[in-house]
């Protein structure tokens, strides 16, 4: 038995699973929150000895660490060396707000866990596959290159076990398929990966570009800022404007998927239309992929909203079989777990539902890289 104990940890929070890798099993797992609030924990260090404590004799094989931003520094997981450490810190430009959360675990987790190896899977490194062409923006290459804005990617991670999980689920190898994954959780994000491959995905140089999502705009003329600063926007009310006020929230007044939708059904207008900007999105991205893989073997679905929403698989994929792509409505309203098929027998194109899990690809890369 391999144990593994996965680490995502956030500003004032620590989510972690202690998963065991030959069985795919989750054995424990729990949230710590509001770190540093009145009434709770301290600091990360207390929170992680906290779970020292609850894990017991069960002490893990090796840590591995969600980090949210590896740069075009780390195409793998990695194991955390001082050196990796202080990369990682560096990257903190490039993600503020994530790197030095998943930092402040990192440190905490090597204090509780002394002598256990710590491992970084970053949610870029998937992506590194990118061609310049497609991880290039258009502006002074010199500006871009002294600041590190390029496209990078996200959610490489569950990218990475859903697109595994695809082709184990088709009985093809994974090398032989063209997939677009839509990634539709709170944060959606969809990639175009050819052969195992990324070759495109939505996201860019942070996780605001691309999709509409629950508190996140996406796509948006950068002219736009420029306008809002002019107007008297501070860079923090743009940052809370963009990351937490915008996307289905902004629009409809409601950031979670469930209630954008059933406020929607019970006639209000703002949801409805919310919707329909969410939809024209998905399908905006999917007609591009379709054209950049030159066609496409299996389109899937995941993590909140794409697992569980038939509404949404259907308004992204309605009127497209001239392109061989049909949904069965039955199959697409089915409640089932796991990974399925939602397709119709004529459908060229086979669309799946399959489950993300980055808790256990987390895991196993750990394991693979611990174990040499
Ligand atoms: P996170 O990105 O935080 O991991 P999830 O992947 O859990 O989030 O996705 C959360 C989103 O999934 C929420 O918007 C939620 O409303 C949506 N969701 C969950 N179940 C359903 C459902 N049955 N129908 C529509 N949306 C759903």
């Amino acid at each position: 038995m391999t144990t593994v104990f996965v680490v995502n940890s956030g500003s004032s929070s620590i989510k972690w699973e202690l998963i065991d890798v030959e069985s795919a099993a989750r054995l424990r797992g729990s949230i710590v929150e509001r770190i540093g609030e009145p009434g709770a924990v301290a600091d990360h260090a207390a929170a992680m000895v906290g779970i020292l404590a609850e894990l017991g004799d069960e002490l893990p094989d090796a840590i591995g660490h969600r980090v949210v931003h590896g740069g075009s520094l780390f195409d793998e997981a990695t194991l955390i060396t001082e050196t990796v450490e202080r990369q990682i810190g560096a990257l903190s430009a490039l993600a503020p707000l994530h790197n030095p959360a998943n930092l402040l675990g990192l440190r905490a987790a090597r204090a509780a866990f002394p002598g256990v190896p710590n491992v970084a899977v970053f949610d870029t490194a998937f992506h590194q596959t990118l061609a310049p062409d497609a991880y290039t923006y258009a502006i002074d290459s010199q500006v871009a290159a002294a600041h590190g804005v390029r496209r990078y990617g996200f959610h490489g991670t569950s990218y990475q076990y859903v697109s595994r999980a695809a082709a184990e689920f088709l009985q093809k190898p994974r090398e032989s398929l063209k997939l677009i994954v839509f990634h539709l959780g709170n944060g959606a994000s969809v990639c175009a990966i050819d052969g195992g491959r990324s070759v495109d995905t939505s996201m860019g140089m942070t996780p605001l570009e691309g999709l509409v999502m629950g508190t996140r705009g996406g796509d948006l003329d950068a002219g736009a800022l420029i306008q809002l600063g002019r107007a008297g926007l501070s860079f923090d009310d743009l940052d809370r404007l963009l990351n937490r006020r915008s996307g289905l929230l902004g629009l409809s007044g409601h950031g979670d998927m469930r209630d954008v939708q059933s406020a929607a059904r019970a006639g209000d207008d703002a949801a409805q239309g919310a919707l329909d900007v969410y939809h024209h999105r998905l399908r905006h991205y999917l007609g591009a992929y379709l054209v950049g893989l030159g066609g496409v073997d299996a389109i899937v679905f995941t993590a909140g909203v794409g697992e569980n929403s038939p509404a949404t698989r259907a308004a992204t994929l309605r009127g497209l079989e001239g392109f061989g792509i049909e949904l069965d409505e039955g199959l697409n309203r089915a409640r089932q777990g796991g990974a399925r098929v939602v397709s119709s027998a004529r459908s060229a194109v086979t669309v799946l539902v399959v489950p993300t899990n980055e808790e256990l690809e987390i895991a196993r890369q750990t394991a693979a890289v611990v174990g040499g």
